[in-house]
C-alpha cells in the first residue's frame, strides 16, 4: 500500500509538473528544462581570431554524403564538392583579414542532417549561418547568377516552393526531424525567430550590394522559402545558391579556383561589413 500510495505521489507529481528532482527509490525524473539540442557531440574547429569576443560566421556546405545535391553538366561534377571548395575559400579569405572566427558544418565528405546543421551554430553561438548552394536548373540553362533565399513559411514563388521542397526532402535522409516546441517556449522562440529573420533580410541586402562587384546576381536575387536549414530562431540565417550549375558561364567560374576566390571576396566584404554595423549598433544601444 505505502509502495502503491509513493507510486500516486510521484505520477501526481510528474502530472502537476512538480515532481522531485530526486524521486524515492533514487529514481531520477527530469520534467523541465529546455529539449536537449538535437545535435550532439563533438563542435567543428574554429579558424581565425583565437579571441572569443570576435564574431562567429558558421558556413554550411551544402549536401555531402549519399546526397550529392545536383550535379553539372559540364563534367559531371557534384554540387556537394564545389560547396565545400567554395566554403573553404570564403574560410580562407576571412582567415587572411582576420577580423571574424569561422567554421565549417562539415570539412569532408559527410552527411550532415539539416536540423544537426543549424544546432551546431546555435550551440558555437554564431552571429551568421550561411547555406552554400549551387543551382541547377536542367530545362533552362540561360539561368544565371546567384540568388539569396532567407526563410519564409509562404514561399516567394514557384521555384522557390520547389526548392524547399527538394532541399528539406534530401536533408530527411537519416536527418532529425523537427521538434515542434509548445506553449510559452513556442512564444520566446517566435520573437527571437521574427528578429532574426530580419537581421537575415538585411544580411541579404547588405550581400548583394557588396558582392556585386565580383559575381552577378540575379535580377530577383532575393527569394523566400521554407527551408529547413533556415530554421535556427535565434541564428540569422541564409541559403546562399552561388550560381548555375546548368548555365557554361555559370559552371565555369563556380569550378575555377579564381571564381572561387571572387566569390569568397565578395561574401568576405558582406560579412565583415555586417558585424562591423551590428557592433556600431550594439554600443549605441
Ligand atoms: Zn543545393
Amino acid at each position: 500500500m505505502a509502495a502503491f500510495l509513493a507510486f500516486l505521489t510521484l505520477l501526481a507529481g510528474v502530472l502537476l509538473g512538480t515532481a522531485p528532482q530526486e524521486a524515492e527509490r533514487g529514481v531520477t525524473i527530469a520534467i523541465d528544462g529546455p529539449a536537449a539540442p538535437l545535435a550532439s557531440g563533438p563542435l567543428p574547429r574554429i579558424y581565425g581570431s583565437r579571441d572569443p569576443r570576435r564574431p562567429l560566421v558558421v558556413l554550411d556546405p551544402g549536401h555531402g554524403g549519399r546526397d550529392p545535391g545536383a550535379t553539372s553538366p559540364f563534367g559531371d561534377r557534384h554540387e556537394k564538392d564545389v560547396t565545400l571548395a567554395i566554403a573553404e575559400a570564403i574560410r580562407d579569405a576571412l582567415v587572411a583579414s582576420g577580423k571574424v572566427r569561422v567554421a565549417l558544418t562539415r570539412e569532408g565528405d559527410d552527411f550532415v542532417g539539416l536540423t544537426d546543421r543549424y544546432e551546431i551554430a546555435r550551440r558555437m553561438g554564431a552571429g551568421l549561418f550561411i547555406s552554400i548552394h549551387a543551382d541547377a536548373a536542367p530545362s533552362n540553362d540561360g539561368a544565371r547568377g546567384a540568388t539569396i533565399y532567407t526563410l519564409s513559411e509562404v514561399a516567394s514563388d514557384r521555384q522557390a516552393a520547389l526548392l524547399a521542397e527538394q532541399q528539406n526532402e534530401a536533408g530527411r535522409i537519416g536527418g532529425a526531424e523537427m521538434v515542434e516546441e509548445a506553449g510559452v517556449n513556442r512564444i520566446l522562440i517566435d520573437l527571437a525567430q521574427r528578429e532574426s529573420m530580419d537581421v537575415s533580410t538585411e544580411f541579404a541586402t547588405l550581400l548583394q550590394r557588396e558582392a556585386s562587384p565580383y559575381f552577378p546576381f540575379r535580377p530577383d536575387y532575393h527569394r523566400f522559402a521554407s527551408l529547413v536549414v533556415l530554421k535556427a530562431p535565434d541564428v540569422p540565417s541564409i541559403l546562399f545558391e552561388t550560381g548555375y550549375l546548368t548555365n557554361a558561364q555559370d559552371a565555369a567560374y563556380i569550378h575555377s579556383p579564381e571564381g572561387q576566390r571572387q566569390i569568397a571576396l565578395g561574401m568576405r566584404s558582406a560579412i565583415e561589413t555586417h558585424f562591423a554595423r551590428r557592433t556600431v549598433n550594439l554600443a549605441s544601444r
